[in-house]
């Protein structure tokens, strides 16, 4: 492919790409294909000599196309949105028109400058305590700042490993031992999550290998003060070192928020490192409306949110906020130094090597998409964006409770709604969980809309997340249609078989 032809093909593209988006709603939302599909048909080598481009981009539409589950219809509603909007699907093509490699300043200063910039906005969009921003009112620089990580799992780890290192110098200097006699204590250190905690935390304890403990949460599916506090003495009778805590703001399940200004009391008394993952709530924030919910927030020591849930920036984008670096570049800075640039870093505060910040040590540029976003929608366009999407939750759980055949399965209270036949409409079917599955099954058969089930309190739910950009009072009506008329269909076949 030569420039003249890279011109035609890429404005082809942008055209296929809008054409796309046009009729989006007019594919079923999930993809109906069968395991294997398409390993009958890809050949199982690649080409010796080069294929033609027309042949391609045919074969996209034909083969690709119908295994696609279509995350940006209007009528997906199935896990957390993934998001996307045009602003940022245009950042990410210029981010790869420059393709640099952002490890440090040097090489690419515009990519870490505007990534502590944007970085710095985000903070300030959600309201965040100023210690987490990089640069003070003053214009100095912070102990902490933001960096953009590749997904909320990693930053579950880093805020592990930043936890960990702490810990560690904490325990050297408390018995007065080395480094690395501290460090070999390290299989007795405990991070504390609840059972409403995603998933990515237990991983995180695997990969650092320290114990964990997964504690029930109450009846709202909060981790309370009292479970923490209860398991740490538990802990701490068998000398265990409770290092770190993880406060969910908007868990997956059902959007649950913990007893963050709890776990903060607890995190100080116990020197434990307090990580709110706000993976999908944490967008939130940007609406001032939001921030009571999230005290607490203000003390923890690192802070996460997935601007690819519901902020508009496709993936991959996690925000990730840290209050105080050293514990995380400590852990993170190799030896050697073999980047000589890097005292620049300390010189001035927009300076920063991000490689000491995050596990690859290449990174991508994507501030640039952040900036398009934030820019193309401004505080205003983010608020309405997020606003929209809750009137339509509420609207949605409102007309599931007049229709008098549903229970709420937890408060509704961002763009998740989590419902199930109740006991009445359920009684022909003996169990409840029969009911609901069988619902479940002809909702998915319909096929008009997607969404996913889950278990609450060992029970089946249902999880209806509204959130998709192209997501209007059409399709969330659609939805709403569609599972009443499953559950009519569900009842009545029940009743008369
Ligand atoms: C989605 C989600 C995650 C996982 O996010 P990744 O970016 O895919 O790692 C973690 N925590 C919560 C609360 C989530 O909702």
């Amino acid at each position: 492919m030569d420039i003249e032809e890279f011109r035609r093909r890429g404005k082809e593209a942008v055209d296929i790409i809008a054409d796309y988006y046009q009729s989006v709603d007019n594919h079923p939302p999930v993809a109906s294909v069968n395991p294997g599909y398409l390993q009958k048909l890809i050949p199982r080598e690649m080409p010796q000599t080069p294929d033609s481009y027309d042949d391609i981009i045919a074969d996209m539409q034909s083969k690709i196309s119908p295994g696609i589950t279509h995350w940006q219809s209007g009528n997906f509603f199935a896990w957390f949105p993934g998001c996307s909007s045009y602003p940022s699907i245009i950042g990410e093509m210029f981010s790869s028109m420059y393709s640099v490699i952002g490890f440090n300043w040097l090489c690419s200063p515009a990519a870490t400058e505007l990534e502590v910039a944007v970085m710095d906005w985000l903070g300030k969009l959600l309201g965040l305590d100023n210690r987490f921003l990089s640069i003070d009112e003053h214009g100095r620089k912070n102990r902490g700042g933001g960096i953009i990580q590749g997904s909320a799992s990693e930053a579950l780890l880093l805020a592990m490993i930043a936890a960990r290192e702490r810990k560690i110098q904490e325990i050297c200097s408390q018995d007065n031992i080395s480094y690395h006699e501290a460090i070999s204590k390290q299989y007795l250190f405990v991070a504390y999550v609840s059972d409403q905690t995603h998933s990515c935390a237990e991983k995180a304890a695997n990969i650092l290998g320290v114990q964990i403990r997964i504690i029930p949460s109450d009846n709202n599916f909060r981790l309370t003060k009292d479970a923490l506090v209860a398991q740490i003495s538990q802990d701490k009778r068998s000398y265990h070192y409770p290092f770190f805590v993880c406060g969910t703001f908007g868990t997956t399940n059902t959007t649950s928020i913990d007893d963050l200004p709890g776990l903060a009391d607890v995190a100080e008394v116990e020197h434990m490192w307090l990580h709110i993952d706000a993976a999908y709530a944490g967008a939130a924030l940007a609406c001032p409306e939001f921030r009571e919910l999230a005290q607490g927030i203000e003390r923890a020591h690192s802070f996460d949110f997935n601007l690819n849930k519901w902020m508009l920036v496709n993936l991959d984008c996690s925000a990730m906020w840290i209050f105080d670096s050293k514990f995380l570049t400590k852990a993170l800075s190799a030896g050697r130094n073999i980047l000589y640039r890097d005292s620049l870093e300390k010189e001035n505060p927009a300076v920063r090597n991000m490689h000491n910040w995050q596990i690859p040590f290449s990174r991508r540029f994507r501030a640039l998409k952040i900036w398009f976003t934030l820019r193309v929608y401004g505080v205003v366009g983010i608020q309405t964006h997020i606003r929209n999407q809750v009137n339509m939750a509420q609207w949605l759980k409102t007309q599931l409770i007049l229709d008098g055949r549903f229970e709420i399965v937890a408060p509704v209270v961002f763009g998740l709604v989590v419902f199930r036949l109740n006991e009445k409409a359920a009684s022909a079917f003996g169990s409840i969980d029969l009911a609901n599955s069988c619902l479940y099954q002809l909702i998915q058969q319909d096929g008009r809309v997607f969404i996913v089930s889950t278990m609450v309190n060992n029970r089946l739910a249902l999880r209806a997340a509204i959130g998709s950009v192209f997501s209007t009072m059409e399709n969330v009506k659609l939805l709403f249609d569609v599972i009443t008329e499953s559950a009519t269909d569900a009842i009545s076949s029940h009743i008369y078989n």
